[in-house]
């Protein structure tokens, strides 16, 4: 793979994104990251089986739009790779998807309180986070094992998630969506913390969050700062 120079810079901070989001703590043993393929909207790359901390390079298969592996590669793929496709599919403006289990978020999808942001760093979370409830996908009963592994839930989580960046998952996790690898773990790290503070600080009393018009101006200022928590933590997962 990596033949031309763009995908090789993608799959390589792809590569770097995953031991990052570990290091975070936004992933754990289970999470995952993808990235549209550069020089080819309808494809995109996203590691095998194995756990975010040790992907490397030669993990990364890509796989098309439906979610079916790409280049005869038949190792074994994540289940829930149909997140990834279906967002990326329907949600052009998108090209890096994260998903997780970070605990921190649980509470807010299993009672149905909606995150929004409290602080500047989340304030793409704009008028709050959105709830998929896979009861109401599932066939031909709504119990189901909670995964998001066929390309009809893929295509219903990214429906739930609408024009937004961001959904909870009831009882399992959530997805993060931006345009570029680096904001969508700048999102998913800081999304994780405003859910840390919003639960504290909605058990001393109602909350001020910020308004739709803070959210708007803080997070085109915030996000224009990305690059500096970035290099923080690229520095922090580099191998000796
Ligand atoms: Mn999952």
């Amino acid at each position: 793979m990596a033949e031309s120079p763009a995908v090789k810079a993608a799959v390589e901070e792809l590569v770097l994104a995953n031991h990052i989001l570990y290091d975070q703590t936004a992933v754990d043993g289970y999470g995952h990251i993808s990235i549209r393929n550069p020089n080819n909207p309808n494809t995109f790359f996203l590691a095998r089986s194995v756990a975010p901390s040790v992907v490397t390079v030669q993990d990364i298969i890509e796989f098309d739009m439906n979610g079916k592996a790409l280049n005869g590669d038949t190792r074994t793929a994540y289940g829930e790779r149909f997140i990834h496709s279906g967002i990326l599919r329907n949600r052009p403006d998108i090209n890096s998807v994260v998903h997780g289990h970070a605990a921190p978020l649980l509470p807010f999808g299993l009672t149905g309180t909606t995150l929004k942001p409290v602080y500047h760093m989340s304030a793409f979370l704009g008028e709050g986070a959105p709830i998929f409830e896979i009861r109401n996908f599932a066939k031909p009963s709504p119990d189901t094992d909670m995964f998001v592994k066929s390309a009809d839930l893929g295509d219903a989580l990214s429906k739930t998630m609408g024009l937004q960046y961001f959904v909870l998952m009831r009882g399992h996790g959530y997805a993060a969506g931006a345009d570029s690898i680096k904001k969508v773990v700048f999102r998913s790290v800081y999304a994780i913390q405003n859910a840390s503070i919003q639960s504290e600080a909605m058990k001393m009393g109602p909350v001020q969050y910020l308004t739709p018009g803070e959210a708007t101006i803080s997070q085109e200022t915030i996000e224009g700062t990305i690059a500096r928590p970035w290099q923080l933590w690229s520095e922090r997962v580099k191998k000796p």
